[in-house]
C-alpha cells in the first residue's frame, strides 16, 4: 500500500458544493443572525405587554413572568416552522464539557387521529429529558434520576440546520429536581449575577449612572485540521483525539513559516463555508488565520456578553467539526493532538461592561476614567493573586497536562503580565513618585499621584498565563477543547469578590474624609504592594522563573491537573462559591468528582488504546519487517537493520508488558485513587511504549508501517 500517493490523490480530489451568489457584503447583511430569534424579530411578534415583561427579564434579570409563556412560546414556533424547522430541543451543557440535545417534534396528536403543531409555554419552560446518563458526580444517586432543564432566556433560541431539516434550539439549563447545578451554564449565570452585585455599587463611589455590569468574553479557538482518510488510519486519534504514536517529522514547526502564511485553499473554503453557517447564527465570528504549527489554525469571534459567548462557543467547535467533514478534512479540537508540536488553546479575553457601554478595563483618557480602571484593575490583580488555585483548577484536564508548562503554552503557574508601562504606572503609584512614567506615549495628568494611560499600554508576551492585552484580560491556560464556561464562573466569581473588599475598604476611606482620588491612590498603592508578586512580565517559559515563583515569590505550582483538582474543594474555595451562591458545597463536591473521573477515563482509553494498538498493528509490523529482512545473507545492511529492528521490537515487547500490567490495576476503590494510578502509572507506561514504537517507525518500511505518520498527517493539505 503507497498511502500518501492514495491520501495525496484523496487530498486532490475533495469536491464541494460551495454555495453560489454570496458576495461577502451579503453574506454580513442578509445572512447574519438570520437563524436567530432575536430580541427585535420577537419585537415584532408579540404585543407590546408581553413584549416589555419578556424585556425586563432579558435585561433586568427580573423572573419570567409564566402568564406570557404562552404566547411567547406560540410567537417562538410559528417563526421557527417559518425557518424550517419541524422539532424544538432544550439544548443545554452536561458536566462533561459538550452539548446535549434531545428532539421532540412540533407536532401533536389530535382527538381525530390527525396532528397538530404545539408547543406550549411549559414545554419552553421547562422539560425533564431522561438525564440518568449524564455526569452527576453522585448529586442525583442520593436522591433520583430526574433531570430538568429550564429556559435561559438570556441566550436567544435559535434553528440548527442539516441536510434535511431544522431544529429550532432552546438554550436551557440543566439540574436536577433539588435545583442543583448539573450543568455549566447554572453557575455561569450566578456568577453573572455575583459579579454584577459586586461592581454595580462599586461603580456608583466613582459616580457612574450605570445600573448593571456583565462581563464581556471574546475567546480564540485554536485547532487542527488533518485529511479525513489519514485520521480513519489512526485508531489513536479516531479513540484519543490525540496521536499516542508518532515519530518527530524531519521538519516540524522550526520554520515557523506557517504562521499567518497564505491560507491553503481548501482550508479558506472550509472556513468560509463554517463562517456562513455562524453568521446565520448570528455569531460574529471575525478573525481566522494560520497558527503556528503547521496544520494549525485560528477562528476568533468579536465579544460579546459572556453566557451567550459560552454557548456560541459550543457552537463554533460543533460547527467547525461537522463542516470539516464536507471537505474530507478532521478537525482536532484537543489540546495536544501530536507530540514536539503547539499545542491547541483556547484564549478567553475578558472583561467587564456596563450597560451604558463603558469597558471598565479601558484605561481611558480622563482623570476619572483612570481612577475607575486602576480600581477595577487592582481587582484583578487581587483576584488573581488570591484565587490563583481556582484558576488553575479551571483549567485542568488530562488533555491540558500535555500542554501546560511544555515550553509554548503557559506554565501552569498563575500570575499576571501588565506589560511595562502599566507596571511602571503601578511601580511610580506604589513608591509614592507617582506622575509621567519614562515609557514613550505617556501624558502625565498634572497629578502627583495617577499618570494618564496610553490605550495599548504594554506589549505582548505569550508566555503568560493572564496578560493584560490593552483594554481586557486574556486568560491563556484555557484548552482547545474544553467548555469555557467554567473558566469565566472562576474568573467572574473571584473578581466579584475583590471588587467587593476593595470596594468596601473605599467606601470606607471616602466616610472618613478622603477625596475620590486619595482614597484611590492609597488603595491601589496597598493592594499592589499586597499582590505584586503575581505580577510577572518576563519569560515564563524559563527556569529561571519556575524557581522565582515558588521558592521566592510562593506562588502555586500545580504542575499535574490532578495535584489541581486537589484544592477544588478546598475550604477557602467552598466558602468563596457559597458565599456568591455560585455553587454549594455538594455541587463543588460534585464538580470536583466528575474532573477526577474524566481524567480516569481519559487516560484509562490512551492506556488501552495504545496497547493494543502497539500490540495488532505495530509489533507485526515490525516482525514482518523483520521476517522480510532477517533471510538476506548477501547485504550487511540487511544485518545491521534486522539488530535495530529486533532490539526496539524487544524493547517495545517489554513497555506493552509493563503497560498490559498497569492497563489492569485498578489504583483503588477510589475516583481520586483510580485517576492517580493513571497519572503515576499507566501514563508513564504508555510513554515508554511510544518511544520504542517510534524508534521502530523510523527503521521499518515504510510499506509495513499500518498509520500515517506526522509528516504526512501535517503536511498534506
Ligand atoms: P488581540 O489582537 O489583542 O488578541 P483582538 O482585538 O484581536 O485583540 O481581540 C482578541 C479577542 O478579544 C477578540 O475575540 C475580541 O473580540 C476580544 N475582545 C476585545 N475587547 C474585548 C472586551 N472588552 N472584552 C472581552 N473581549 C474582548
Ligand atoms: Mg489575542
Amino acid at each position: 500500500m503507497n498511502q500518501d500517493f492514495e491520501v495525496v490523490a484523496a487530498a486532490r480530489n475533495w469536491r464541494v458544493d460551495v454555495e453560489q451568489g454570496h458576495t461577502p457584503q451579503q453574506i454580513i447583511s442578509e445572512v447574519f443572525g438570520q437563524d436567530v430569534l432575536s430580541l427585535e424579530t420577537l419585537r415584532t411578534r408579540l404585543s407590546k405587554p408581553v413584549f416589555k415583561s419578556l424585556q425586563a427579564t432579558l435585561e433586568q434579570g427580573t423572573p419570567l413572568d409564566p402568564s406570557i409563556a404562552d404566547t411567547v412560546a406560540l410567537a417562538m414556533k410559528t417563526w421557527a416552522m417559518e425557518k424550517g424547522a419541524t422539532h424544538y430541543t432544550h439544548w443545554f451543557q452536561p458536566l462533561t464539557g459538550s452539548t446535549a440535545e434531545k428532539h421532540d417534534s412540533f407536532l401533536s396528536p389530535t382527538a381525530d387521529g390527525s396532528a397538530l403543531a404545539q408547543f406550549s409555554g411549559g414545554e419552553l419552560i421547562q422539560a425533564e429529558p431522561d438525564a440518568s446518563s449524564f455526569p452527576s458526580g453522585g448529586l442525583r444517586a442520593t436522591f433520583e434520576a430526574r433531570g430538568y432543564t429550564a429556559w435561559d432566556p438570556s441566550s436567544p433560541a435559535f434553528i440548527m440546520r442539516h441536510a434535511n431539516g431544522a431544529t429550532l434550539c432552546i438554550p436551557t439549563a440543566f439540574a436536577s429536581w433539588t435545583g442543583e447545578a448539573l450543568d455549566l451554564k447554572t453557575p455561569l449565570l450566578r456568577s453573572a449575577e455575583a459579579l454584577n452585585k459586586a461592581v454595580s455599587p462599586a461603580l456608583k463611589l466613582f459616580g457612574s449612572q450605570a445600573t448593571r455590569v456583565a462581563s464581556s468574553l471574546g475567546a480564540e479557538q485554536e485547532y487542527f485540521l488533518i485529511d479525513e482518510d489519514y485520521f480513519y488510519r489512526r485508531p489513536d486519534l479516531v479513540m484519543t483525539g490525540r496521536t499516542l504514536f508518532g515519530a518527530q517529522p524531519p521538519r516540524g514547526q522550526e520554520l515557523e513559516d506557517h504562521y499567518f502564511g497564505a491560507i491553503p485553499d481548501r482550508v479558506l473554503s472550509f472556513m468560509t463555508d463554517a463562517e456562513t453557517q455562524l453568521y446565520a447564527l448570528g455569531i460574529p465570528v471575525k478573525t481566522r488565520h494560520n497558527e503556528v504549527a503547521p496544520g494549525q489554525f485560528e477562528i476568533a469571534p468579536i465579544y460579546e456578553q459572556s453566557n451567550v459567548a459560552a454557548d456560541h462557543q459550543q457552537l463554533i467547535m460543533q460547527i467547525l467539526r461537522n463542516t470539516a467533514r464536507k471537505y474530507g478534512l478532521v478537525a482536532l479540537m484537543h489540546e495536544k493532538p501530536f507530540a514536539g508540536i503547539n499545542g491547541s488553546g483556547k484564549h478567553c479575553n475578558w472583561s467587564m461592561g456596563t450597560d451604558l457601554g463603558d469597558n471598565l478595563l479601558e484605561p481611558g483618557a480622563t482623570p476619572h476614567e483612570n481612577l475607575q480602571f486602576l480600581f477595577f484593575c487592582s481587582a484583578v490583580i487581587k483576584a488573581v493573586d488570591d484565587h490563583q488555585d481556582l484558576l488553575r483548577i479551571s483549567v485542568a484536564s488530562a488533555n491540558n497536562d500535555h500542554r501546560l508548562g511544555a515550553n509554548e503554552a503557559p506554565p501552569a503557574i498563575i500570575s499576571i503580565f501588565l506589560g511595562s508601562e502599566l507596571t511602571e504606572i503601578l511601580d511610580r503609584i506604589s513608591s509614592g513618585q507617582g506622575g509621567r512614567g519614562q515609557e514613550a506615549g505617556f501624558l502625565g495628568l498634572g497629578s502627583s499621584v495617577l499618570p494618564e494611560i496610553p490605550r495599548h499600554a504594554g506589549d505582548r508576551n505569550r508566555t503568560s498565563p493572564f496578560a493584560f492585552t490593552g483594554n481586557k484580560f486574556e486568560f491563556r491556560a484555557v484548552g482547545s477543547s474544553q467548555s469555557i464556561s467554567f473558566p469565566i464562573t472562576v474568573l467572574n466569581t473571584i473578581v466579584a469578590d475583590a471588587v467587593q473588599a476593595l470596594a468596601a475598604d473605599l467606601k470606607a476611606r471616602l466616610d472618613a474624609g478622603a477625596d475620590l482620588q486619595t482614597a484611590v491612590g492609597a488603595l491601589v498603592k496597598a493592594t499592589y504592594d499586597e499582590h505584586q508578586r503575581i505580577v510577572f512580565n518576563g519569560d515564563g517559559y524559563a527556569d529561571a522563573w519556575h524557581q522565582e515563583a515558588e521558592h521566592q515569590r510562593g506562588l502555586l505550582n500545580m504542575r499535574t491537573s490532578l495535584d489541581a483538582i486537589e484544592h477544588l474543594t478546598s475550604a477557602k474555595n467552598a466558602e468563596l462559591f457559597a458565599r456568591y451562591g455560585v455553587l454549594d458545597a455538594r455541587e463543588l463536591a460534585a464538580r470536583q468528582e466528575i474532573m477526577f473521573d474524566i481524567y480516569f477515563k481519559t487516560v484509562n482509553i490512551e492506556g488501552e488504546t495504545t496497547e493494543s494498538v502497539a500490540t495488532t498493528q505495530i509489533m507485526p509490523a515490525a516482525l514482518a519487517y523483520l521476517a522480510e529482512i532477517s533471510g538476506v545473507t548477501v547485504s550487511k545492511a540487511a544485518g545491521a537493520i534486522a539488530g535495530e529492528v529486533a532490539s526496539a521490537a524487544d524493547e517495545l515487547y517489554a513497555a506493552l508488558g509493563t503497560l498490559r500490567t498497569h492497563n489492569a490495576a485498578e489504583g483503588g476503590e477510589e475516583i481520586h485513587h483510580k485517576a492517580h494510578h493513571m497519572r503515576d502509572h499507566v501514563l508513564p507506561a504508555m510513554q515508554a511504549v511510544r518511544v520504542a514504537s517510534d524508534k521502530l517507525e523510523k527503521v521499518v518500511a515504510a510499506k509495513h508501517w499500518p498509520m500515517p505518520t506526522y509528516r504526512q498527517m501535517l503536511f498534506v493539505k
